[in-house]
C-alpha cells in the first residue's frame, strides 16, 4: 500500500485536483491520500491557509469578517464548479467555515487552530466528493477520535494511540482522503501541527497502516544539493538518507517538513519527493541507507535567524555543573538551543532568535553574571548556519579543511564549526551578510568540479 501526500500548490485548483485524481487513478496501490489546503495557484496568490488565518485575527478583533469569509468559501466554490460538482459540497464547505467562525473564541489559540485546519479538512471533502463523481470510489475520514494528540500546544505531535486507531485504515476497500496538519487531543480539542505539517500527517499515516511507501507529490521534480534561488542550476539529488535529509531540512531544505520524518523513520518505510506536475519523474528517495556515490557531500543548506550567547569565566572547565547550570538558566526561559560549542574557559549557546526579547536576553544576562559568576556574557545576532551532510563525509579526510579554505575564500570569518558526533553533518555559524556567497563558495568546492552520480 502506498501512502500519498498532496501538498498545497498540487491541490490549489480544479485543474491541479484533476492530475490528482490520476496520478491516485493511476496505481491502484494508492489506497490512502492525505491532503492540504489549497495552496498559491500562482506566485502572488494568497494560500487558503493564510487567507483563514486573516479571518480569525478578524473575527478575534471584531472586525468585518463577510468579505474575509467570501474570499475562503469562493476559492473552493470556485473550484467546485470548475469541477463540475454540484452546490451542494460548496454548501457544506460555506456552512462549516461560518460554524466556526460563529464559535467561542475565549481561548484565542484553540479558535485560530479550529479555523487553520478547516482549509484541509473543506478540501478533503470536496476532493473526496470529486473523486467519487468521475467513478473512483473515495470516502473522506476525519482525523477526530483517530489522529489523537498530545495537548501541548507548542509542541504537538501525536500519541501512540493515534497510531492504533489510524492502524485499520489499511484494510480500506474505498480510497481514503484524509485532511493533513492537524488532529484532536484526548478531550476533543483540535490542535495543528506547525505551518507545512500535511507533511507529518502524511507520514503518521504511513507509519500507522505499514505502508510500503510515503509519497510526497510538490511541485519541483527532487530535492535539489542546494538551494536554486542562490546556487545556479545545482544537481538533483535521487537518492539521500533519512539522517542526511533530517540534518538538511533543518537547515532550510523547505521541501519536506524536518518533523515528517521522524513516523517514517521508525518503521523504515521509504519516501518518494515527486512533482504532481510531472509524476513520471523519479524524485528523490529518502531511505535508510542509500547507495555510496562518488560524493562525500549530499546536499548543503543554509538557514539564518541565529542568535548566539557567549559566555567566558576563568577555569571554567574545572567547575563541576557549570554547562547544566547555564542550560538551566535557559530552559527556564522556555528557550530550546541548537548547539553549544565550548572551549576550555568559554561556552556559546546558539539558540533561534526568534524565541528571544529584549528582557528575556537582559533577565539570561543577569542571572549568568550573578548566579554562576561569569566574566564576560553577551548576545550577538544575525547569524546563520550552513550545514553541510553527507552520509560519505566520515570517510573523507580533509573534508573540513576544504571547507573552511572554501569559505575563507569568500572573504567572510567562521564564528564557529560544529561537528557531529554522527559525523553525517558539519556545521559552520557564520554572519548573516555572508549566507549566500559562502553557499555558492561551498557548493563550487564539492560539487562543480565532479560529474553528476
Ligand atoms: N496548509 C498548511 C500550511 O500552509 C499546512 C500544509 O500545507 O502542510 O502551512
Amino acid at each position: 500500500m502506498i501512502v500519498c501526500k498532496f501538498g498545497g500548490t498540487s491541490v490549489a485548483s480544479a485543474e491541479q485536483i484533476k492530475k490528482v485524481a490520476n496520478i491516485v487513478k493511476s496505481n491502484p496501490e494508492r489506497k490512502i491520500v492525505a491532503v492540504s489546503a489549497p495552496g498559491k495557484r500562482s506566485s502572488d496568490d494568497i494560500k487558503v491557509t493564510d487567507l483563514l488565518i486573516d479571518l480569525a485575527n478578524t473575527v478575534m478583533m471584531k472586525g468585518n469578517v463577510e468579505e474575509k469569509i467570501r474570499a475562503v468559501v469562493n476559492r473552493y466554490r470556485d473550484i467546485a464548479d470548475e469541477l463540475g460538482l454540484d452546490n451542494l459540497i460548496s454548501d457544506i464547505i460555506e456552512q462549516d467555515i461560518r460554524g466556526r467562525v460563529a464559535e467561542d473564541y475565549t481561548n484565542k489559540e484553540i479558535f485560530l487552530d479550529n479555523i487553520k485546519a478547516s482549509g484541509e479538512d473543506n478540501n478533503a471533502k470536496l476532493i473526496a466528493c470529486y473523486f467519487n463523481a468521475i467513478g473512483m470510489a473515495a470516502k473522506y475520514v476525519s482525523p477526530k477520535d483517530r489522529l489523537i494528540l498530545n495537548d501541548i500546544p507548542e509542541r504537538t505531535y501525536a500519541l501512540p494511540e493515534a497510531y492504533e486507531n489510524l492502524s485499520v485504515l489499511k484494510d480500506t476497500e474505498e480510497i481514503i482522503v484524509f485532511p493533513g496538519f492537524f488532529g484532536y487531543t484526548k478531550e476533543g480539542i483540535l490542535r495543528t501541527f506547525d505551518r507545512g505539517g500535511s507533511d507529518i500527517t502524511g507520514s503518521i499515516l504511513a507509519s500507522a497502516v505499514g505502508a510500503d511507501l510515503y509519497e510526497n507529490f510538490t511541485d519541483v521534480d527532487c530535492v535539489f544539493a542546494a538551494n536554486p534561488k542562490v546556487v545556479n542550476d545545482p544537481v538533483d539529488i535521487k537518492e539521500i538518507s533519512y539522517r542526511e535529509m533530517r540534518e538538511l531540512s533543518y537547515a532550510g531544505f523547505s521541501v519536506f517538513h524536518d518533523e515528517a520524518l521522524m513516523p517514517v523513520y521508525k518503521q523504515g518505510i521509504p519516501v518518494n519527493i515527486k512533482n504532481t506536475n510531472n509524476p513520471t519523474a523519479p524524485g528523490t528517495r529518502i531511505l535508510p541507507t542509500r547507495t555510496q556515490s562518488n560524493r562525500p557531500v549530499t546536499g548543503i543548506s543554509a538557514d539564518s535567524g541565529f542568535s548566539i550567547l557567549y559566555v567566558s569565566k576563568y577555569l571554567m572547565n574545572r567547575e563541576v555543573g557549570f554547562g547544566r547550570k547555564l542550560l538551566q538558566i535557559i530552559e527556564e526561559e522556555n528557550i530550546s538551543y541548537e548547539h553549544t560549542p565550548s572551549g576550555l574557559d568559554d561556552i556559546s549557546v546558539i539558540m533561534r532568535s526568534s524565541q528571544l526579547t529584549p528582557e528575556i536576553e537582559k533577565r539570561i544576562m543577569h542571572r549568568v553574571k550573578n548566579e554562576l559568576c561569569a566574566d564576560d556574557v553577551q548576545f550577538s545576532h544575525n547569524f546563520s548556519m550552513i550545514v553541510i551532510v553527507g552520509e560519505g563525509m566520515r570517510h573523507n579526510t580533509g573534508l573540513a579543511a576544504r571547507a573552511a579554505a572554501a569559505i575563507s575564500g569568500t572573504g567572510a570569518n567562521i564564528e564557529m564549526i560544529n561537528q557531529g558526533s554522527s559525523e553525517v553533518s558539519l556545521v559552520f555559524g557564520v554572519r548573516s551578510e555572508f549566507e549566500n556567497q559562502i553557499l555558492k563558495g561551498l557548493y563550487e568546492e564539492f560539487f562543480a568540479a565532479i560529474p553528476t552520480a
